[in-house]
């Protein structure tokens, strides 16, 4: 135990954070769904693949792992005041890294179309995307077209070291990178146009065939 300790000091710092004060907003149900949401997503972000991903970019982006001093995620979504949903952010001087969920009127509409299975591996991607953003920030700051290029070039080499992903991780991948509304890439904030998303997410899983096969 002491040996996975020592090799995954990030795993360490992450925790489920909730804002107890917006708590009261939200109905009992959506409660119950961010909170399902985020139990999957730390999961998902404390692999020992994807954290042994981590620790490798870490290594190679001459990023010191003391420079992240925590990573919560969030089980509320962050809704910045143009209506934007954020996946992730970055206090690059306390070294505090927040990842957010998409909102569940979202995943009902997703879940809908492409099935659950396609969800989760959705969200967990999504989850992973935003992670390996937000890590780069810590380094590059504010460029924020130099995070974007070495995001998308990081989270395709994750995709395929990942020996349990499933073969629909590489289609996710377009769908998070490559799916753009009004020529504006999805991280780090997406529409929050469910249908809207869907759409464009759906020409991609139909382009990769992924939607070929009758659910
Ligand atoms: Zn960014």
């Amino acid at each position: 135990m002491l040996m996975l300790e020592k090799s995954f000091p990030l795993s360490n710092k992450m925790r489920i954070s909730v804002d107890h004060e917006k708590l009261g907003v939200f109905s009992q149900s959506h409660v119950k769904f961010y909170l399902k949401y985020s139990s999957f997503v730390f999961r998902a972000l404390k692999k020992p693949s994807f954290q042994n991903f981590l620790h490798w970019m870490l290594k190679k982006e001459k990023i010191e792992e003391d420079a992240v001093r925590t990573v919560h995620v969030k089980v509320l979504p962050f809704r910045r005041k143009n209506g934007k949903c954020l996946a992730g952010t970055c206090n690059t001087s306390r070294g505090r890294i927040r990842i957010y969920p998409k909102t569940m009127k979202f995943c009902q509409t997703f879940k809908q179309k492409f099935g659950r299975n396609t969800l989760l591996v959705y969200a967990g991607n999504r989850a992973r995307a935003a992670l390996i953003h937000e890590l780069l920030h810590l380094k590059y700051a504010e460029d924020e077209k130099t995070v974007r290029e070495l995001s998308e070039d990081y989270f395709l080499t994750c995709t395929q070291k990942q020996p349990n992903q499933s073969s629909k991780a590489f289609f996710i991948y377009t769908m998070i990178f490559h799916a753009k509304i009004s020529g504006e890439k999805t991280l780090p904030s997406g529409s929050n146009e469910p249908s809207k998303r869907l759409k464009l997410n759906e020409a991609c899983l139909r382009a990769s065939g992924v939607l070929s096969k009758p659910c």
